[in-house]
């Protein structure tokens, strides 16, 4: 039997879930606030036809989990949150379905700030920011910070050669084979990074435009079969396209040294397949961890954009994963656990020092 959905908030200690709905615009969505203890609760705004308003609720509240061990992580004082919109994109979207839309995200008082996410564009946030100021990801002629993928990628890049360092003893990817499941917005630059680095690149992608735009732009990179990756001889995958790629049969086939990429949520089972892979002798990098450029981009434009300050915040992204390799071989615990943990003790620490304040 389904949990109520205090039942279900309650399983991972959500904060607050805002359901919002609309008849004139056709406008049904989901906020969900998990834990706001650093700062106000930002994180995208996800639009997707799910097939129930359960399964939007549930990405909602799966989501905003992630954003609160993203942003804490990354050492941003801001909290987690991420809201849904059910419904068709192609059919939906609207200057006053934005600004509906914007209404609500305004009555939570900046508890809960958007951004782009999965079917959402810098244009869908010029319009949520017409009616509040609780927005981010605006397009760079409005002093927004534009599209966050070059961030996020250079994020990867940074995680890529922290799991270097500690597999092969230097930062160099210079020979090594990665393999990337995914040439989309991100996946592009993470070539572009690979290729400058002397890195040999395969990729797979099912969209056969994208496949041909990234030859055009690096002929060197090799085009592969995604049904046969698991089975290649690889140093580094690299998963940029879908979560969840990491299971029991993938992890069992997988020749990798080195799983980085800028999915979300890579692994199944957290509970499972993080062990699995550190069984293996398998570096994962969390993907929380380095796949944050994108938000701490986005966070930056809160405080008056700036590229540089930006940059140099991601690259951060380096230490971090030294930091967690370093913690899970202490502990003996898989990486994704001690991301957790670092995160976990953030939250708390912060959150106990300003009681005493
Ligand atoms: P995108 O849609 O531009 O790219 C994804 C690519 O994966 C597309 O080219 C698509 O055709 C391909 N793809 C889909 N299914 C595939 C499959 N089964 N096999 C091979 N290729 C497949 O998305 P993106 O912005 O590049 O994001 C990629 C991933 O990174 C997503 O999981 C996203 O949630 C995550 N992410 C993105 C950002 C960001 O800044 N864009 C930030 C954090 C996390």
């Amino acid at each position: 039997m389904q949990e109520s959905i205090i039942e279900q908030m309650q399983l991972n200690n959500h904060e607050q879930v805002v359901f919002c709905q609309d008849k004139q615009t056709g406008l049904n969505a989901i906020i969900a606030i998990h834990n706001t203890t650093l700062g106000p609760a930002l994180g995208g705004t996800r639009m997707w036809n799910y097939a129930s308003h359960q399964d939007g609720l549930t990405d909602a509240l799966r989501l905003s989990r992630g954003m609160s061990y993203k942003a804490a992580i990354s050492g941003l004082n801001l909290g987690g949150g991420k809201a849904v919109i059910i419904g068709d994109a192609g059919k939906l979207k609207s200057e006053v379905f934005w600004r509906r839309y914007g209404k609500f995200v305004d009555s939570l008082n900046g508890k809960y700030i958007t951004a782009e996410d999965v079917n959402t564009c810098a244009a869908d946030m010029e319009y949520i920011g017409m009616e509040t100021e609780f927005v981010t990801g605006k397009p760079e002629y409005l002093g927004g910070s534009g599209d966050p993928s070059p961030f996020t990628a250079y994020g990867v890049y940074m995680g890529m050669k922290a799991a270097a360092n500690k597999v092969w003893g230097n930062d160099s990817l210079s020979g090594k084979k990665v393999v990337l499941q995914g040439a989309g917005n991100v996946g592009q630059f993470i070539i572009g990074y690979l290729v400058a680095d002397g890195a040999k690149v395969y990729v797979c992608d099912i969209n056969e435009t994208r496949l041909k735009q990234t030859l055009n732009k690096f002929p060197g990179v090799e085009v592969v079969d995604g049904n046969t990756i698991f089975d290649m001889d690889m140093d580094i995958y690299a998963p940029c396209a879908l979560g969840a790629t990491l299971n029991t049969d993938s992890i069992t086939r997988l020749k990798a040294a080195v799983v980085a990429g800028c999915a979300n949520n890579q692994l199944a089972d957290e509970n499972v397949h993080g062990p699995m892979l550190k069984d293996k002798g398998i570096v994962y990098v969390p993907d929380f961890l380095i796949n944050a450029g994108g938000l701490i981009n986005i966070s930056v434009e809160l405080d008056g954009y700036n590229k540089e300050r930006s940059l140099s915040m991601v690259e951060k992204i380096y230490s971090r994963t030294l930091e967690i390799f370093a913690l899970s071989e202490k502990d003996n615990i898989h990486t994704q656990l001690a991301a957790m943990q670092i995160a976990e003790r953030r939250i708390n620490d912060i959150g106990q020092l300003r009681t005493r304040m």
